[in-house]
């Protein structure tokens, strides 16, 4: 049985205090869970926010990390940092990412390996443009999403792999996929893991997925028989909508 994952993406939101806020809140709706529940805020908020969650349900994660551990690379957190704060998954390739900062899939391969080197799950995010979708191309598409980005990557890494897909016409735009695209598509990318890492490995490979998921679609996507998690933006900014999401 894979462990369902629920994780936010704040993206870029919250100042400091208004990061307290909203995980002081989460911290008192995760008690007892089986689940596991991330949260994963701008970098300015991650010490705090890590010195807030210790002993308790919520687990931290990253929206970003540069592959190398350090040196003259002006703007960007090296994974010895983010480690140094207890950070457990780390999101790769987000498609704003891919779209605003020029994220590739030969990238998103190396920030993978880096994750695992520094002993951090990825959160690899992959997913079709609404172009590509009606253009009939979105299984290739997503499918050379992974197989480029997961390229050499050990299946015995497996099982620390979590895969989110977002179609990219999903995201912020309140236009959900229906719960059946999702799941479809879902299998398919469990099929191409199986491809790439035999079918044992793939099937202890937790595959989420993203785009205006909301209190009030949460459980019929959940229902779904492939998937096992949810990467929320939008409604992870605010304490009872994340909490209904945790706990769908
Ligand atoms: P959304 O974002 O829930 O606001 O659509 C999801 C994401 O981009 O991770």
């Amino acid at each position: 049985m894979r462990r369902p994952i629920m994780a936010g993406n704040w993206k870029m939101n919250n100042t400091v205090s208004e990061s307290v806020e909203l995980v002081k809140g989460l911290i008192e709706k995760a008690e007892g869970t089986e689940r596991d529940f991330v949260v994963c805020p701008p970098y300015t908020a991650l010490y705090t926010v890590s010195e807030l969650i210790k002993g308790t349900e919520i687990k931290l994660g990253a929206q970003n990390i540069h592959f190398k551990e350090k040196g003259a690379y002006t703007g960007e957190v090296s994974p010895l940092m983010l480690k140094e704060l207890n950070v457990e998954y780390v999101i790769i390739g987000h498609s704003e990412r891919r779209q605003y900062f020029g994220e590739t899939d030969e990238t998103v391969n190396k920030k993978i390996k880096t994750a695992f080197e520094y002993d951090m799950k990825p959160i690899v995010c992959v997913g079709e443009s609404l172009a590509q979708r009606e253009g009939g191309i979105a299984e290739p598409i997503v499918k050379g999403q992974l197989v480029n980005g997961l390229k050499n990557i050990d299946s015995k890494d497996a099982e620390r792999v979590v895969i989110a897909y977002e179609p990219i016409w999903a995201i912020g735009t309140g236009r959900t996929a229906t719960s059946e695209q999702a799941n479809d598509m879902i299998k398919f990318i469990r099929s191409v893991l199986a491809g790439i890492f035999g079918k044992e490995a793939a099937d202890t490979v937790r595959i989420q997925y993203g785009g205006s998921v909301k209190p009030g679609n949460v459980k019929e996507i959940m229902a779904q028989s492939d998937i096992d998690g949810a990467l929320v933006g939008g409604a992870s900014l605010k304490v009872d909508d994340f909490a209904q999401i945790m706990n769908y």
